[in-house]
């Protein structure tokens, strides 16, 4: 099972790829910079090989790097959209360092603009990061499932698969994007995964394609179906409940996928979580 959590990016590759380890994980999540934006520490190439050698001997990885929560590429200002672009080609390239990553991203809020037109800014995003690539970024880019709070694009599968449209249409490289589906953002958008874990995966399937799924946030979520809140809880602690989270781990078509928790967890929590899920 590929199981890990967030981790704190502060020390660098290789004390996540150790700290991975001590808690038991073998695959772990980090923020690009602060996630409220800001510039990007340097990269730190003998730490990038360091952790190279290290993830490649006990086998961790993917590492999944999730970009700023401030990146809005459909806002309403073009400060806030070329602050995005700027923000995902900085990051894309700097993971260029650790081939086959995995590189996270919330589409977008439309602010009022309407979901159309904020979708349209987000794929045209893509579309220019990726034409002005030397080739092809070695990095998976995915689009996450939200909960559909306030403007967010994101809440209905059919919003990714028009995101996904659109961008693809209008790509002449190789290049496909992905989702990362949040089990706390799909129950707060509505998607029963408690109820109907198999129809809310058809569903998924007709509109977007599991072949597009290539991570996991495994989340409790502290509200009820369709909240639309997004207010992530312990795993077993909240409304989705340990035996849904059962069902997912052991599901045939998402148990071979990576899992990174995002519950409001120290590292020891952390741990545990990781032991629960393995257990489950
Ligand atoms: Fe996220
Ligand atoms: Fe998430
Ligand atoms: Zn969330």
């Amino acid at each position: 099972m590929k199981v890990g959590c967030h981790l704190s990016s502060s020390g660098g590759y290789l004390a996540m790829a150790q700290t991975a380890e001590s808690i038991g994980a073998n695959v772990f999540q980090f923020f690009t910079r602060n996630p409220r934006g800001g510039a990007a520490k340097p990269v730190d190439k003998g730490d990038v090989a360091a952790f190279t050698a290290y993830a490649k001997e006990r086998g961790i990885g993917p590492i999944l790097a999730h970009a700023p929560y401030t990146l809005n590429a459909a806002g309403a200002e073009a400060r806030v959209r070329e602050f995005a672009e700027s923000v995902m080609t900085d990051d894309l390239r700097r993971l260029e360092l650790t081939p086959g990553a995995l590189y996270n991203f919330h589409p977008g809020s439309h602010v009022g603009q309407g979901a159309e037109k904020g979708m349209e800014l987000i794929s045209s995003m893509l579309v220019r990061i990726i034409s002005r690539w030397d080739g092809a970024p070695s990095t998976t880019i995915l689009l996450e499932t939200m909960s559909g709070k306030g403007s967010e694009v994101g809440g209905r599968f059919e919003e990714l698969r028009i995101i996904i449209d659109a961008f693809e249409s209008q790509m002449s490289k190789d290049v496909h994007l992905g989702v990362c589906l949040d089990t706390c953002h799909v129950w707060d958008a509505g998607y029963d995964i408690v109820g109907d874990l198999d129809g809310v995966l058809d569903e998924f399937d007709r509109v977007v394609g599991l072949d597009r799924l290539k991570a996991i946030h495994v989340n409790d979520s502290m509200n009820a179906l369709a909240s639309h809140k997004d207010r992530h809880e312990k795993i077993g602690k909240g409304k989705i409940g340990i035996d849904a989270f059962a069902q997912i781990v052991k599901n045939p078509r998402l148990r071979d996928l990576p899992f990174y928790l995002e519950t409001p967890c120290d590292l020891q929590g952390y741990r545990e979580e990781i032991a629960l899920l393995k257990s489950l």
